[in-house]
């Protein structure tokens, strides 16, 4: 079959192009500018025929996949802006919400093959404050983020940047479910993944440790160590090694019990100390953070549930061990540790 990925370029997306090809699906990855292809052409040169990528310079557009949907079988949405720096909700909330619909349109009068549509979202649309402290909260696929829409909604531009991107994706996903439940006589079903932060290797673009998207650029400085020791021991949330992710974008193609669900794709929880702890063994050269560190004591205000990732998907996760060794493998090939 052939998949349509939005926002190829993206750190979470070039591993799910690659995962796709090494599936043996055909690709078809979008990118904003031609600037953003070449590196893609020439990483999955090998792939031939299975992969082209193809420009969308404005995803809010309606219309805007119309012509790169009529031959594809799936679609693969990734393409959303990730960082903390918004000022003004829009800049966020747009493209997260229109890019969104503008793929579901597509989808709906452009794509006769199409059979099943995965929006990346994220646990940023699962989380809720806990309302008892002294609980770890668990949450699992039924858990809405409705508290950052309102405070954002509320607050606006002076809302945190945080607040903000999870308003974004919140009211994506949700805007997708929406569209799935009252469109009658669609051929196609809907899937959400949900990550927490997602670390590990990376094969996208990027020229400079500073140039790194979000999450990769979060987890570098934390093991080159910028966080003092109280923040090492009690920040943390939880995460999933990017090539968990991606190979769950495969499986909820492959299962057919995947349709209508959300997935929750976490590994597990962390505190910043544990990738730092991880890394220091592995080389010894990089800080050894907070040494009074008892990760048995860690407490969190909540957990993800990832049991359904686990059971209908298949997920296997990569450990705290696995993915350090490999995203330090990775740094050091580039000169940057
Ligand atoms: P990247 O920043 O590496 O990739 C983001 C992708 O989205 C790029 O292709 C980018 O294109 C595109 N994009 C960003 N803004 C726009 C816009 N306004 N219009 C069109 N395209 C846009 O981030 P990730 O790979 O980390 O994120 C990909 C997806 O995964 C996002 O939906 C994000 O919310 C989600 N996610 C990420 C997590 C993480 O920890 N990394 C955790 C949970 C979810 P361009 O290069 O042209 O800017």
């Amino acid at each position: 079959g052939k998949v349509l990925v939005t926002g190829a370029n993206g750190y979470i997306a070039v591993w799910v192009v690659k995962s796709l090809l090494d599936a043996g699906f055909s690709v078809r990855g979008t990118v904003r500018s031609e600037s953003k292809a070449g590196h893609l052409r020439t990483l999955f040169a090998s792939a031939g025929d299975k992969f082209e990528v193809v420009i969308v310079d404005d995803i809010t557009k309606e219309g805007a996949f119309d012509a790169h949907v009529g031959d594809v079988d799936a679609i693969a949405h990734t393409a959303s802006p990730f960082h903390l720096k918004a000022v003004e909700p829009d800049e966020l909330i747009v493209p997260a919400l229109q890019g969104t619909l503008s793929v579901l349109h597509s989808a709906r009068t452009h794509a006769p093959k199409l059979r099943r549509v995965i929006v990346l979202s994220s646990t940023a649309a699962v989380v809720r404050t806990n309302p008892n402290p002294a609980e770890t909260l668990i949450l699992d696929e039924s858990s809405w983020n409705e508290e950052d829409v309102v405070t954002t909604r509320e607050k606006g531009a002076a809302a945190e940047g945080g607040v903000k991107y999870r308003a974004s994706k919140t009211l994506a996903e949700r805007a997708a479910w929406d569209f799935v439940a009252k469109e009658k006589g669609l051929g196609w079903d809907l899937v959400t993944l949900n990550p927490p932060f997602v670390f590990g290797p990376f094969l996208h673009e990027v020229a400079k440790p500073e140039d790194l998207n979000t999450s990769a650029n979060t987890w570098y400085f934390t093991v080159k160590s910028t966080l003092d020791n109280e923040a090492l021991a009690n920040n943390g949330a939880s995460w999933v090694d990017v090539r968990d992710i991606a190979q769950a974008h495969v499986q909820a193609l492959l299962k057919p019990e995947a349709a209508g669900n959300r997935f929750i794709v976490s590994s597990g929880s962390f505190k910043f100390q544990d990738f730092v702890s991880a890394a220091h063994k592995i080389e010894p050269t990089l800080p050894e953070g907070n040494t009074s560190y008892d990760p048995s004591k860690a407490k969190f205000a909540s957990k993800f549930d990832n049991t359904r990732a686990k059971t209908v998907l298949g997920i296997k996760f990569r450990t705290v061990e696995e993915t350090t060794k490999d995203t330090l493998e990775d740094f050091k090939a580039r000169g940057w540790l």
